[in-house]
């Protein structure tokens, strides 16, 4: 079994101050979490940016910023930028900060609900997305909402817009999309080819139960409060708390933790340098 990846989505597009005072939101803040999150065990950083007023931006400027002081703790940790869709509608605003030749980026391979909003990705702007991924050498976490994305993520791989081994995050657990059940979680993993890496990313309180499935079943975990912010019933998570649960159900079942180094290994991607 592959040893486990850690990722680590401190801020997302939804938590504000108002809802938790835990949230990194600006870029000294985000990068500060995300060292003390690589120090923890996580290998992966998914990135979101916000603006001077802390809502979500797609300015390439914010997400360089965020880059920069992360390069200042000279950590090797792997950073995959958003290229979700709250913080921006066109191509333009969601594939900005592409620019900035992050070793990863999150792409979508379909349209879901989120519980006040339709999170929309057309096939033109999805094609695109990965169109620009592939000439710039960004490897896509193929974010799936629901089956029908993996099937989509298919029809994309054989006109050739990926590079082997396809790796797939599994989003479970948004109010009206697809619940965070065991069985739902097997149907997905058998639904993708063999021996591709996949992860789970589970909001709300089923996380931690779906997480320790995965990482059994040799899959990854996303955590953070970008996906939740409450650590248990009534109690506020932080970031670095999160991932330290992760990393002690670990090593408490005896499944190893990925270094940056190992899970470039594991994700396919070029050894940093
Ligand atoms: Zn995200």
């Amino acid at each position: 079994m592959d040893k486990l990846i850690i990722t680590i989505a401190p801020t997302g597009n939804v938590p504000t101050r108002e809802m938790t005072p835990h949230v990194p939101v600006t870029p000294e803040e985000i990068a500060r979490d995300i060292h003390d999150c690589y120090n923890a065990g996580a290998a992966v950083a998914h990135i979101h940016a916000r603006d001077e007023e802390y809502r979500p931006t797609p300015r390439v400027e914010v997400f360089a910023s965020i880059l920069q002081q992360i390069d200042g703790y000279g950590i090797p940790v792997i950073r995959q930028l958003s290229t979700g869709g709250r913080h921006g509608k066109t191509l333009e605003e969601r594939s900005q900060n592409l620019t900035l030749n992050p070793e990863m980026a999150s792409l979508t391979t379909g349209s879901t609900n989120f519980p006040n909003m339709a999170y929309v990705n057309a096939p033109d702007l999805i094609e695109h997305l990965a169109q620009i991924m592939k000439e710039r050498s960004i490897k896509p976490e193929i974010e799936v909402f629901d089956t029908a994305m993996i099937n989509n993520a298919y029809l994309l791989a054989q006109r050739g817009l990926f590079r082997e081994p396809l790796q797939f995050n599994f989003v479970m657990g948004i109010k009206g999309a697809l619940p965070a059940t065991p069985k739902n979680l097997m149907h997905l993993v058998e639904s993708i080819p063999a021996g591709c890496p996949w992860t789970v990313t589970v909001i709300g309180p089923q996380h931690v139960p779906l997480s320790t499935m995965a990482l059994a079943m040799g899959g990854h975990v996303r955590v953070g409060i970008e996906d939740n912010i409450y650590y248990a019933k009534g109690e506020l998570a932080t970031n670095v708390r999160l991932v330290e649960r992760i990393a002690a159900i670990a090593k408490a079942v005896g499944r190893e933790i990925a270094t940056p180094v190992e899970a470039r290994a594991i994700l396919g991607l070029k050894p940093a340098g």
